[in-house]
């Protein structure tokens, strides 16, 4: 495909799309009902159908029975360590195999003109961002995604919270699969925004900004602290009656999710002519200027609503020079 027909290539060779990041339709005044419509079909597929689709076969194929997770143990809980450990791998392999070692698509679409394997850096284990990226997100992030996930499962095995069935309650379990990326969104812009407050950005959250240049690799790479606060959203359904396959949902759409803003393309080629959205510009201005764009898409538009959205347009990046410009002349006046 023709990346130069959907944005610019700047002398570097860096790329950008045309236009402005548009975040839900919801927030617009008056609602206008056939832009939501058209819009539906987008949040749904592919990227929140696959975290359900991937939740169903956990709760029928993978977790354990109820009277198992009655008592936490070791056998159950490395198990799901294990499915979900080899999930990420496939998962997050895939992009990784086709777009950064094969190189499919080049730097078609690509944000960043180069690939993390070929800038080894020192901020880095062994200097290289894919193999500190990938321990980081194998043996710190993933085993706490699973200590989340047992906490809750214990937690609804034993009766400690409300389990809302199926077939009692289908309407409402149904919203709250559909709210639950917006659950999402707010659960992380605040943690987010929170682990970006000086101290705590140095000692927790510049373990997962040192890559720059986000891959997929890079989307599980935290440190411990927030390894487990970013998937730890999972356990708004331990207090707002739900189910533990909407808890799994959401669980997945953080885990698996992380990816959406980390894959470096902004669309990912299938044939000739068609690509599915990645989604993954909003994170990625994050990653490049760090204080903006905190939470996601813009499903909740926290970010517009707190002055530091950035829609990836040149009055974007005014507005944030601007705010940069004012937070100097802040700092310089307190010195
Ligand atoms: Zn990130
Ligand atoms: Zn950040």
């Amino acid at each position: 495909m023709d990346d130069l027909k959907y944005g610019v290539r700047d002398k570097r060779g860096d790329w950008k799309p045309n236009g402005r990041i548009e975040g839900a339709p919801l927030w617009n005044w008056p609602p206008r009902l056939p832009k939501i419509l058209a819009w539906l079909p987008g949040y749904i597929w592919p990227w929140n159908a696959f975290h359900m689709v991937t939740a169903l076969l956990y709760w029928f194929y993978i977790v354990p029975g109820v009277e198992t997770m009655k008592t936490i143990s070791w056998g159950w809980a490395l198990w799901l360590y294990a499915v979900n450990a080899a999930a990420i791998l496939v998962f997050y392999g895939i992009f990784e195999l086709r777009y950064y070692i094969k190189r499919a698509q080049a730097t078609r679409f690509k944000y960043n003109h180069k690939f993390p394997a070929d800038a080894p850096s020192d901020v880095f284990w062994f200097q290289s961002q894919n193999l500190d990226n990938f321990l980081r997100s194998f043996f710190i992030t993933i085993p706490l995604w699973t200590v989340v996930e047992v906490i809750f499962l214990w937690c609804f095995a034993n009766g400690y919270v409300p389990w809302v069935g199926w077939q009692d309650h289908p309407v409402y379990l149904a919203a709250l699969v559909l709210i639950a990326p917006a659950i999402h969104e707010v659960h992380f812009f605040f943690i987010h925004r929170l682990i970006h407050w000086g101290p705590l950005y140095r000692w927790i959250h510049s373990v997962h900004h040192n890559s720059i240049n986000p891959s997929p690799w890079s989307s599980l790479s935290m440190h411990p602290v927030e390894g487990f606060l970013y998937h730890a959203v999972a356990f708004w359904h331990l207090i707002i009656p739900s189910n533990p396959i909407v808890a799994l949902f959401q669980l997945h759409v953080a885990g698996f999710g992380a990816v959406n803003g980390h894959l470096g393309f902004d669309k990912l080629e299938v044939t000739e002519e068609t690509a599915v959205n990645s989604h993954a510009y909003t994170h990625y201005l994050h990653h490049k200027y760090f204080e903006v764009n905190y939470g996601g898409d813009g499903l909740i538009p926290l970010d517009r609503w707190f002055g530091t959205w950035h829609d990836g347009t040149r009055e974007g990046e005014a507005m944030m020079d601007a705010r940069f410009q004012k937070k100097k002349e802040r700092m310089n006046a307190r010195a």
